[in-house]
Parts: C-alpha cells; structure tokens; sequence
C-alpha cells in the first residue's frame, strides 16, 4: 500500500467488484467511506447489552447514501454515451443525480412530488442546477411517469430500478465487513423503494463469499430487518398502498420498485418487515440528535425506531451486534427539525456580561 492515498470514492475504493473497466471516467464526488459509529448513551438508556452502530450515510457529499447509487449510475451512463439522465423522487435522489450530472457535465431531469419534498433537498436540487418537474401526484405516479418517458426521450432512469444504483449502495456492506472485521447479526434500515435493503444484502453476500484476507470465520450475512413507516408499510400489509402518508417524506412510497427483491432478502436472510408510527420515528431521531449528537433525517430513525422496539421485545436478543443505517442527513429537512424543537426556543437577553453570565448559571 502506498503510503498517502487520497480517498478519491468508492468506485476507485472497490473497483475490483464494481462494473468497470481500466478506461472507464470515473464521476465521483468522493462519496463512501462514511463513518461507523458505536451508540454509547441509548445503549445504556434503554438497560440492554447490545452493540448498536449506525453507518451515517447523511455524510456523503449530497448528504444520503443516493450518492453511492448515483456514482455509479452516472459513470455508466456517460460511459455508455448518454446526454441526459431522468428519476422521480422523494428529494435525495433528485440532489444526487441533479449533482453527478453536473459533475459529469450532463443534463438531469427530476420529477418530484410538490409540496411533498424535505426543504434542504429542493434547495441543494436547485443549486445543482437540474430540471426541476414538480408533478400534483405522488412519487409511485412520478416513477411510473419516468419509466413511461424513457422509451420517448433519450434519457436514462438513475432511480434504483437501475442495476447500477445497487452495484454502488452494496459496498456500504463492504465498508462495514472492513471496518468490523465481520457482518453484524443485524441491518436494519428504512425501506422505501426498497433499494437499498436489495443492495446492502448483495454487497454481505457478495464480500463474505469472496473477501480476500478476510479471517476464514466469517459472519458474513446478518438478518436483515426492514422498517416502514405506518402509513406506507407495503411490504407489512402484504399489498402495495396507494395513497401512502407518513412525516418521512422520504420513505413516502406505497409502489415499491424493487418489490420481488427485497421479499426475497427476507426470506434468505431470515429477516422480517415492521412498521412504526410517525411519533415512533420522529422519537428515534430526536434520541439519537439529544443522547448521540447525530442527527439523520426522520426517514433516517426509523431504522432505529425498529431497532429499539425489537430489542425492547426480544426479538433481536441481547448480546447481538447491530447496524442501523441512517440513510439521510438531518438537515435536508429544517422544516421537522423545527417542530421537533418547538419547545426549546433559544432565550433572548440584554447583550451584556452579566445577562450572559445569568443565562448560564441559570442553565447549568
Ligand atoms: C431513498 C431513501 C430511503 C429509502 O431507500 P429505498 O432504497 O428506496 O428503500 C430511505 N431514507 C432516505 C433518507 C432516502 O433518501
């Protein structure tokens, strides 16, 4: 190994077990590479024995793991010669592409749902420069939209029915194996699209079969565990919902993509699905930003959210290893942030020394 290697992304990172070759340009914005943290306060709260890391995916350049996808994505549809690239979105894949298409110095056409997008991922979206179509429908009517257009238009989808997406959201499995040393007896995260679960379950198969200097007792292949939101739990009600609600706008999808897929890590991982309530989810964010200094977004807690209810039960048992991830970073969506903290208005005082000093000792 050289000794100073710049991080230069995660395709560079595993190019190896990526889809590329020797002469392919690589799009990067140095995504990857995001840290592992070990909960060290909830743990103790909550008076179990458990291992809980999250992978905070919301410090990836466009601020959630999209990038990973979208890296890929991207290089492969420049690679393959195309101008222009088109998804729907519930905001983080609208940042990422609208990104990596400036990046590479092509056109990125998005189709979001209006009203229904976090703040900070239609601000970062404009500033990226992309084609913003705003659509009075959801994001399921905005895939089928995409998926229409795209036999019409020269465009390529970079929504997550795109194999490449998966290809580059696999290797956080393969950060977390390096990191570890071994796959954790539990993933959980949010499911939306269910993308990402369908990933991270590939890159676990994948590096435990054939990791090179890997110690030969590999654990490998966690359980996998798949959480919703309440009011868009497709894969908790058995059917696919129409008209899907919940505060993490994120995961706000009742038509998931990769719906064959993702039944079939739970029955190879023997996972399970579950749902929590919007006052579930905004809780785990609101303990994870108070007792942990991380602050995800509300789709984000909800592997949380379901991490700590199946450990409240049993179900995960005590002694187990946990990654949760958190898929977004908290502050694309001020707005819930806000209103989480409607309480804790900042005090205002006289500017003076002694105001000062009374605000504290006040505090303390
Ligand atoms: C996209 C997204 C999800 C859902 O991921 P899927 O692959 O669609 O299941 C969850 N959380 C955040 C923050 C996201 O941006």
């Amino acid at each position: 190994m050289p000794q100073h290697t710049r991080y230069t992304g995660l395709i560079e990172h595993y190019r190896s077990r990526l889809p590329v070759s020797p002469t392919t340009r690589i799009i990067s914005l140095g995504e990857g590479n995001t840290p592992l943290i070990q909960l060290e306060n909830i743990p103790r709260l909550i008076g179990k024995d458990v291992k809980i890391y999250v992978k905070f995916e919301g410090l990836n350049p466009t601020g959630s793991f999209k990038d990973r996808g979208m890296t890929m994505a991207v290089t492969k549809a420049v690679e393959q010669g195309s101008q222009a690239i088109i998804c729907a979105s519930t905001g983080n894949t609208s940042a990422a592409a609208a990104a990596y298409a400036v990046r590479a110095g092509i056109k990125a056409f998005v189709l979001i749902p209006e009203g229904k997008i976090a703040l900070g991922k239609l601000a970062q979206t404009l500033m990226y420069d992309a084609k913003i179509i705003q659509i009075n429908g959801n994001f399921d009517r905005g895939m089928a939209l995409v998926k229409e257009v795209a036999d019409l238009a020269p465009v390529t989808i970079v929504n997550s029915i795109n194999p490449f997406r998966i290809e580059g959201q696999k290797t956080a499995a393969f950060e977390i194996i390096d990191e570890l040393g071994f796959a954790p007896d539990y993933h959980c995260l949010p499911v939306g699209n269910a993308g990402n679960i369908t990933a991270y379950w590939k890159g676990y198969k994948e590096y435990s079969t054939y990791a090179p200097g890997l110690p030969a007792v590999v654990r490998g292949r966690p359980i996998m565990c798949g959480y919703q939101a309440a009011g868009a739990a497709p894969f908790v009600e058995g059917a696919m919902v129409d008209n899907p609600e919940t505060v993490a706008t994120a995961i706000r999808i009742g038509h998931p993509q990769s719906w064959d897929l993702a039944w079939n890590v739970q029955k190879e991982s023997g996972g399970w699905f579950d749902k929590f309530t919007d006052e579930q989810i905004l809780a785990a964010q609101k303990m994870l930003s108070q007792h942990e200094g991380v602050f995800c977004e509300p789709a984000s807690a909800t592997s949380l959210a379901g991490a700590l209810h199946d450990i409240s039960t049993g179900k995960i048992p005590e002694g187990s290893t946990i990654v949760c991830t958190l898929t977004g970073n908290g502050i694309k969506d001020p707005d819930i942030a806000m209103q989480q903290c409607a309480d804790a208005k900042p005090v205002t005082i006289d500017a003076s020394l002694d105001a000062v000093k009374r605000a504290i000792l006040d505090n303390m």
